[in-house]
């Protein structure tokens, strides 16, 4: 197979893998938790398991708000902490757009977002969309590259986004 389709099937199984993920009992949460080497106290799971529902992109204040409402009143400082461990453990991605609009991704693999300008929604854009070689660089001149994230910011020219693209 030419090396575009592995990686192309690659990133299928990738996706079809993350997929699996959402909708998890909290049993299963507990054990995904595990697997990642965090200890899953109740608060812990309680918070994957709310930002696992679906693929989505959600700020701390979202989360604290329905931690609050749903289950138990859990400070703000135990949020926060967790979450910096989630995003250290790789549970979620941390998405920074500005100081005051940072989210929490539940979709952990390689992959983009389109911020529409007109409702502020986030849209996920499969890496494999945007087919630059440069993307897939380790190095760039000096810097040993971690991540590269694209956000593109824009307007829907027709009223819905085309492709499989989680929104949140
Ligand atoms: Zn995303």
């Amino acid at each position: 197979m030419k090396k575009q389709i592995v990686e192309r099937k690659l990133q299928e199984i990738v996706h079809k893998k993350n997929n699996m993920k959402y909708k998890l009992s909290k049993r299963e949460v507990a054990e995904l938790l595990r697997e990642k080497g965090i200890h899953p106290t109740s608060q812990r799971i309680e918070i994957a398991h709310f930002i696992y529902q679906k693929p989505q992109h959600i700020s701390a204040e979202e989360i604290l708000h329905h931690l609050n409402k749903e289950y138990e009143k859990v400070s703000q400082a135990t949020v926060y902490n967790t979450l910096r461990l989630f995003v250290e453990k790789n549970v979620v991605k941390e998405l920074i757009f500005s100081s005051d609009r940072i989210y929490y991704d539940s979709n952990t693999t390689n992959h983009h977002h389109f911020l529409d300008l007109d409702t502020g929604k986030i849209y996920d854009i499969p890496a494999c969309l945007i087919p630059a070689p440069e993307l897939n660089k380790k190095e760039l001149g000096n810097i040993e590259v971690e991540e590269i994230n694209i956000l593109i910011k824009g307007r829907l020219k027709s009223n819905h986004f085309e492709g499989n693209y989680n929104k949140s």
